[in-house]
């Protein structure tokens, strides 16, 4: 964007602008001004529109003023949280160079460099990151194309592509997760669901579908050699093998991301976990449709509330939050973890007294992997290492409530226990060192507890002496000069003088021992010798004091960082806090823990949708379902019409999956699933219309993905496939799409439709078991029951739903007389097309007739004759 500016001409200070700019092209460059981040050109005209701030202008160039904006650096935090999520990235260029003092000093602008840049997928500070969520840094290699052997770079056909196999490496800088995993080019769109990356490196060869907006621009894929070197001297090994098997792809990927995230940092590389080669295959597939239908993280509305996240979570630490949302996000399909994760919270569902215990320790513990994050970036603040002291003090109490690292817990329970004890020495040191009252930044000093540090403490008292006798001094030279209003103060630039009123001054002028330094219009400042001394003492000894002060909080971040523990710790301490959730969960009494088995099992009983359940109004009780689909009735057919509860229904089994296969309790009495390998749902209208795609298109691709793609271990559960064409086409795509999963796929299924037509073929498929929503009518109104009951709907409701809804009572009644005609006109052929009701002509309604007009009417844009008229004619009427 800036090349039409050129550098030529540029002021001293524009040069180095220039400079800096051409480094980071992409980015929006905050330039170190003092105690601003100043912008410049477009970069300023860009940051004032997005961060609402003024733009002004500084000196010209090129004949032209220079469009000029600025955030103070105390408030940076809040306007680079801002750019981040509107998509900009920021390169930070700071002052490398101590301001200049004194006449002598060097001429032309301080140095400077960019010391960060600033994307979506590298940050660390908690202003800028959500406390519950990972925030990953996600790099993509596509198969041969991007490996440097086979086939170059250019472009892979998009069938070939399709066909490739990818590379995976996802990091969270803010807590130095960092893992790998290889997948086949067509399970991309459900890795990126699942991870939901902040940030995408890939070649733009490489479609990312919903997540185009998190590309990151220029990526240059490295060689295989290159980055399997790269990636062996980030962790000082002598070759990757140290850490697992990762194919080329894999390690190809991996390098990519620690090298940008390294590039992000200014060279500096975050403390990262060994890179961890995840094996896809213990995980339930859910591809994007379905997790978008299903409210998993976050709402189809954007929103965290009504979220099956938010049902769930009863977590207290924000590393709990985020291990939730991870074991959400990716079910397993292992039963052995499966269960291993119900014993952990079983066992803790059963003693109140040590889950209670557990919950009040862990909510003393801090975000500590947060922590080190920045501590390894050398961003670091007090509360960073407090954090880690007070974490570790957490987990020892976490472990003495659960009876101490050698109870007879469960394996889980015991193997996260296991790892609380560690890094005791670490823990009392940093007791020791740290101040009892922290401040919010190093720089502001007294981090370092008195009594820790010997030559620390001397500086300080030095500084603190000099200090006491500058207080004794102003009472002395009172007397001394005559001046009773004397003060002595402390000024940024003259340091400690003597102050006095100007009309007491002119006395003390011609005085020796007195040196004239300024004046005001109100006041004149001397200096003594004495006082220049103590001076020059204090500020040496506090300039010593925080020199030595910053080197003790460098050693004691970098003894924390070497403890390998304290991660291992940080998570176990997440682990529990999931664990103590569900515990809490379960203790409610409506939820179970399902049995988990590894055949084609599927029933439950009682159950309910946590999320729907949740917003009901007041008063209202949710209806709780059963749901069979053992192997003889695999595939359910439901029927009834809309409002009745079915997409609820359907969702609420998909989300029993979900839970159950994540080692979560589940919102019903009983269930048993025998596991699923992957899940199909499709229920809701999709929001695919803005894309410019029909709706019925949109429904053809889905349905034939789930096709292409479930197996016999597979649950689908569809809503409505067919509604978005003709009658009778939609009809017959439902049917053969039904026949397709009962006899070809031979998956476990619901299928809701409002074609009663559909519960015929019970007598063709055997696997078929026909249900319906309960409804009744009352008073000429319909009620829901919300009840699934065995057998099909003996009728539609479709008249009374739209009188609900709020269609014209005319319009309701002529269609009502339509059906009727209809109908008879059928008699004889094919069945009645399913729309409306059969049975039931409603009443009028005198009464909202009447109101329906007032309703109707709009009093602004009658006139005054109109009005009259029609209230003449309402009067007779009534
Ligand atoms: P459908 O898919 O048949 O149109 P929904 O599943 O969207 O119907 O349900 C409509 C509304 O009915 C829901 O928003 C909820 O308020 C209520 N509802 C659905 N199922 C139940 C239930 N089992 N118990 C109580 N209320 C329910």
């Amino acid at each position: 964007a800036m090349t039409r500016y050129s550098p030529e001409g540029a002021t001293p200070a524009m040069a180095q602008w220039f400079a800096l700019k051409a480094e980071n092209p992409e980015a929006l460059l905050f330039f170190r001004m003092g105690d601003f981040y100043e912008l410049f050109f477009d970069d300023a005209t860009a940051a004032a529109a997005a961060l609402d701030i003024a733009l002004t202008a500084r000196g010209s160039h090129g004949g032209e003023p220079i469009s000029m904006c600025g955030v103070p650096v105390g408030a940076a935090s809040a306007y680079l949280a801002r750019l981040i999520r509107r998509g900009f990235r920021v390169a930070v260029a700071e002052q490398t160079e101590a301001p200049r003092k004194g006449k002598g000093a060097a001429k032309g602008p301080l140095a400077r460099a960019v010391v960060r840049v600033v994307t979506p997928g590298t940050l660390t500070e908690d202003e800028l990151l959500e406390p519950g969520r990972s925030n990953l840094l996600l790099a993509l290699v596509g198969g041969a194309a991007g490996t440097g052997k086979g086939r170059k770079g250019k472009a892979a056909s998009a069938a070939a592509q399709a066909e490739d196999t990818l590379g995976a490496a996802w990091i969270d800088v803010s807590t130095g997760l960092f893992e790998t995993a290889q997948l086949s080019a067509r399970n991309l769109a459900g890795l990126l669901g699942r991870l939901d990356p902040a940030e995408i490196l890939a070649l733009p060869t490489l479609a990312l579908g919903d997540f185009e907006g998190c590309r990151a621009p220029d990526v240059l894929v490295p060689g295989i050699e290159a980055a399997r070197q790269r990636l062996a001297s980030a962790f000082s090994v002598a070759s990757l093998d140290a850490f697992g098997t990762f194919t080329d792809e894999e390690a190809v990927a991996a390098a990519l991301a620690v090298e940008y995230v390294q590039r992000s940092q200014a060279g500096k590389l975050p403390r990262l976990a060994h890179p961890s080669p995840q094996t896809d295959g213990g995980i339930l597939g859910i591809d994007p449709a379905t997790r978008a239908s299903l409210d998993i993280l976050r709402a189809r509305d954007g929103g965290m509330e009504h979220t099956l996240f938010s049902a769930v979570n009863h977590t207290v630490t924000a590393a709990g939050a985020r291990l939730l949302a991870e074991w959400l996000a990716a079910p397993l399909t292992d039963i052995g973890r499966i269960a291993a994760r119900q014993e952990g919270w079983v066992w803790l569902s059963e003693g109140t007294t040590s889950r209670d215990g557990l919950r009040e320790c862990l909510k003393k513990a801090p975000d500590i992997a947060r922590a080190l994050g920045r501590l390894s970036l050398g961003r670091g603040q007090p509360r960073d290492l407090a954090a880690v002291r007070d974490g570790l003090a957490a987990a020892r109490a976490c472990a003495a409530v659960l009876g101490g690292l050698h109870a007879n817990l469960p394996p889980y329970l015991a193997r996260a226990v296991s790892s609380l004890g560690v890094a005791t020495g670490l823990q009392a040191e940093l007791t020791r060192a740290l101040a009892e009252d922290l401040p919010a930044r190093l720089e502001d000093g007294g981090v370092i507890a008195a009594g820790y540090d010997g030559e620390l403490d001397g500086y300080r008292g030095l500084r603190d002496n000099s200090r006491r006798i500058v207080a004794g001094l102003q009472a002395d030279y009172a007397t001394r000069f005559g001046v009773n209003t004397l003060k002595i103060k402390h000024h940024a630039q003259l340091g400690y003088v003597i102050e006095v009123p100007v009309a007491a001054s002119a006395r003390m002028k011609d005085r020796d021992d007195l040196m004239f330094r300024q004046g005001t219009a109100s006041n004149a400042r001397f200096s003594t010798e004495e006082l220049s001394g103590l001076d020059a003492r204090i500020a040496e000894a506090a300039e010593r004091a925080a020199v030595r002060e910053k080197a003790l909080f460098n050693a004691l971040a970098d003894t924390v960082l070497a403890e390998q523990d304290v991660p291992v710790l940080a998570k176990a301490l997440a682990v529990l806090d999931v664990l103590q959730s569900c515990a809490t969960l379960a203790t409610g009494g409506s939820w179970c823990r399902p049995v988990v088995s590894d055949d084609g099992a599927f029933d439950l009983h009682a159950c309910r949708h946590p999320v729907v359940e949740a917003a009901l109004p007041k008063g209202t009780r949710f209806t709780p379902n059963g749901c069979d689909l053992s192997p003889k009735r695999r595939v359910m057919l439901l029927t009834g019409p809309n409002m009745a509860g079915k997409s609820t229904f359907l969702r609420q089994t998909a989300l029993s999956v979900i839970l159950a296969q994540g080692g979560f309790p589940v919102a019903a009495e009983k269930a048993h699933i025998g596991v699923v390998d992957q899940l199909f749902s499709r229920v809701g209208a999709s929001d695919d219309l803005a894309r410019g795609r029909s709706t019925f298109m949109v429904e053809m691709t889905e349905t034939a993905a789930i096709l292409n793609q479930a197996g016999p271990r597979s649950l689908v559960v569809v809503d409505e496939i067919g509604r978005g064409t003709a009658t009778l086409d939609g009809l017959a795509i439902a049917w053969a799409v039904l026949e397709a999963l009962h006899s070809t796929v031979r998956c476990r299924a619901i299928f809701a439709t409002h074609f009663h037509e559909l519960s015929d073929l019970v007598d063709t498929l055997p696997r078929l078991s026909p249900h319906t929503m309960a409804v009744r009518e009352w008073r000429g109104q319909i009620v829901f029951l919300h009840e699934v009951l065995a057998g099909s709907a003996k009728k539609s409701w479709g008249v009374h739903v739209a009188k609900l809804a709020g269609v014209p009572t005319s319009v309701v009644e002529r269609a009502g007389r339509l059906l009727r005609e209809l109908e008879h006109n059928n008699a004889t052929g094919p069945k009645p097309l399913p729309l409306f009701d059969t049975q039931k002509i409603l009443p009028q309604d005198e009464e909202n007739t009447l109101r329906k007009r007032l309703v109707d009417l709009n009093p602004d844009s009658l006139t005054p004759r109109a009005a009259l008229d029609m209230l003449y004619e309402l009067h007779k009427e009534a």
